[in-house]
């Protein structure tokens, strides 16, 4: 029969699971595509036909802003392979043997009879097809605030070639002068940078009091600090009150503060919603975060239908709670577990995700995966524990970069429930080492001496993960204690009676510095100037230096001489995310 000829010998099938031959999958871009491909491996007679309502197929938006942005100008190369061939119908036709229906729409199924009506969004006759497997892949929608003025000209999202298309004529053509974006996550940052690129002068407006919610605020603070560096505007904690416009183009935006920024051009980047209208309307079940409710076989309510990519809800694999996980990479995966199941029978499993993601922050990335402490309380896990750390990704002599790091463990198991790491060093390989130390449930203790690659122009000897291991097993122990920057800076502006203790050369001193009352003792000389210290032994005693590796050692010393209250600004200063006097 040629079906499913990569057998599973732990799996024992039955053989109605076999009989599947129309596979029918709804949506082209990144789970449809990939579970019709995995579908087409595993059997090479199903009838498989992908309906994709955009005019294109395997559109690749994750490379939108770089496109809109002239990291390259070839749009093809958004739907290319690899080896630089488009994967139009004829792609699918000749090299997968898969029928790809674009600019088609799927407008209703009847489950009952197993079948579907679809017609061309140029507005053909409505056709019906006959399936015995459906996947669905309908992906997401974008939110758009619920604002007077939101149809003006001039607004627009990034989530659609034709929206790349828009802005990349936008940015060929040079005439706008000033943007809003509205959202500060991942795809408001990336588009802040692609149009910032383009010469126009862009502000961000972020209504909660942070960018990137993903992460703790600190490193949120971090990123913004340098998404302003780079000159573009950031507005937090002010959300869209209006857009403005005149003559049906808009002008400008008013905030809820009332502020209003002029600008010809607007996008609006404010998160997405699973696409699940069509499911909906044929009866499939649909969950508390508004995706299908899919089983980990990528199966829906109903046994024929399986759904993947960003329609779908899936279980978080830390939380066990249900999640909505529009990533790229995830709808992959899904998708490959669905396209396997609906012709194979239910074998493949899709067990959750655990929230991992990265963003190009221009020259700097943030990246998280698991939970960020915030995630973490609000998930009701109260008994944790978490570190700073700030080191370079390499040794100077190979122009190491920094990279500022958080990890979160539940305190008393040790596991790792997250990691969150921004900078311009190689925060893509923290991650990716502290995702599998996640999926492997693995605690703070089995990754002391963890044996990651090593040599200079990849890595320390002792990898800026490992140093973050280290400072939480220190703490865990009671041999550090550590403060943050937001503690720090509370007792700082109530004046509390504290000693902040500098400890690095005065060079360096001259060049950065806190600012806050800090006073200065380099490491070197700290053992024989003990006396300019305070000498009462209770008094708090905050040890920092650039990273707070020094300022960990001073703290060491302090506490050998019997100081009682000594901790250690996590980070040091490069993780600190205010002002400051140098
Ligand atoms: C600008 C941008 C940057 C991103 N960057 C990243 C990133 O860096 N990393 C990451 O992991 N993720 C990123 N993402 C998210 C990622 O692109 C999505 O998670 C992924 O595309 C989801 O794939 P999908 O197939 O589920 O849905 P989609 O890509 O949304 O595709 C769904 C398709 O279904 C079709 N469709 C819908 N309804 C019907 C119907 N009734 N009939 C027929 N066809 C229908 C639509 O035409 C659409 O093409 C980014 C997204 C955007 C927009």
């Amino acid at each position: 029969m040629g079906l499913c000829k990569i057998p599973r010998e732990s799996i024992t099938y039955k053989k109605e699971a076999f009989m599947a031959k129309k596979i029918i999958v709804i949506g082209g871009s990144a789970a449809g595509p990939k579970a019709a491909a995995r579908a087409r491996r595993l059997d090479q007679d199903a009838e498989i036909t992908i309906i994709q309502k955009d005019p294109d197929l395997s559109m690749a938006s994750c490379g939108y802003p770089y496109y809109v942005g002239g990291f390259f100008d070839d749009r093809n190369m958004l739907l290319c392979t690899p080896t630089g061939v488009v994967r139009d119908p004829k792609f699918f036709l000749n090299a997968k043997g898969i029928n790809a229906m674009t600019g088609t729409e799927v407008t209703g199924i009847d489950r009952k009879n197993k079948k579907l009506f679809c017609r061309t969004t140029a507005g053909g006759a409505v056709e019906e097809l006959s399936y015995d497997k459906l996947i669905f892949a309908t992906g997401s929608l974008p939110k758009i605030p619920p604002v007077p003025g939101k149809d003006l000209e001039g607004i627009t999202t990034l989530q659609s070639m034709k929206d790349a298309d828009f802005l990349r004529k936008i940015r060929d053509e040079k005439k706008i002068k000033k943007a809003v974006i509205i959202g500060g996550g991942l795809i408001g940052i990336e588009t802040c940078e692609a149009l910032q690129l383009a010469g126009i002068e862009i502000t961000v407006i972020e209504m909660l009091p942070q960018l990137q919610t993903s992460l703790d605020w600190q490193l949120a603070k971090l990123v913004e600090n340098h998404v302003k560096s780079k000159k573009a505007n950031v507005i937090t904690g002010n959300g869209l009150a209006e857009f403005l416009g005149q003559d049906g183009k808009l002008v400008g935006v008013k905030l809820t503060n009332g502020t209003e920024l002029p600008c010809e051009l607007a996008v609006v980047a404010i998160g997405v919603k699973p696409n699940t209208m069509l499911a909906k309307n044929a009866g499939l079940s649909t969950g508390e975060t508004g995706g299908i409710i899919v089983n980990e076989y990528m199966q829906t309510s109903d046994p024929d239908i399986y759904a993947a990519g960003d329609c779908v809800e899936v279980t978080s694999r830390i939380t066990g709670k249900k999640v909505h996980a529009p990533y790229g990479d995830i709808a992959n995966l899904e998708g490959r577990v669905a396209g396997e199941n609906a012709v194979c029978g239910n074998r493949a499993k899709f067990s959750g995700n655990i929230g991992t993601g990265i963003c190009k922050v221009f020259d700097f990335a943030a990246g998280v995966t698991g939970l960020s402490e915030t995630a973490a309380l609000k998930a009701g896990m109260k008994d944790i524990i978490t570190a700073v750390n700030a080191s370079p990704d390499k040794p100077g002599f190979m122009k190491g970069k920094l990279l500022v790091t958080k990890m979160v463990a539940d305190k008393k198991s040790g596991k790792v429930l997250g990691v969150q790491c921004i900078g311009p060093g190689d925060v893509s390989k923290q991650i990716a080492t502290a995702a599998m130390a996640i999926m492997g449930g693995l605690t703070v203790k089995d990754l002391v001496n963890s044996d990651l690659p090593y040599a200079p122009p990849f890595s320390l000897a002792i990898d800026n993960f490992i140093a973050t291991v280290h400072i939480l097993e220190n703490k865990m122990e009671g041999r550090m204690t550590g403060i943050s920057a937001e503690e720090v800076k509370e007792l700082v502006d109530k004046k509390q009676d504290i000693c902040l203790l500098d400890v690095r050369g005065p060079d360096e001193f001259e060049e950065i510095r806190l600012g806050i009352g800090e006073v200065l003792i380099p490491l070197g000389a700290l053992r024989n100037r003990l006396g300019e210290l305070p000498q009462d032994k209770k008094k708090t005693i905050i040890c920092f230096c650039k990273i707070s590796l020094r300022g960990y050692e001073a703290a060491c010393l302090l506490s050998a001489k019997g100081y009682q209250d000594v901790r250690v600004l996590e980070g040091g200063i490069m993780a600190w995310p205010y002002g400051r006097e140098k």
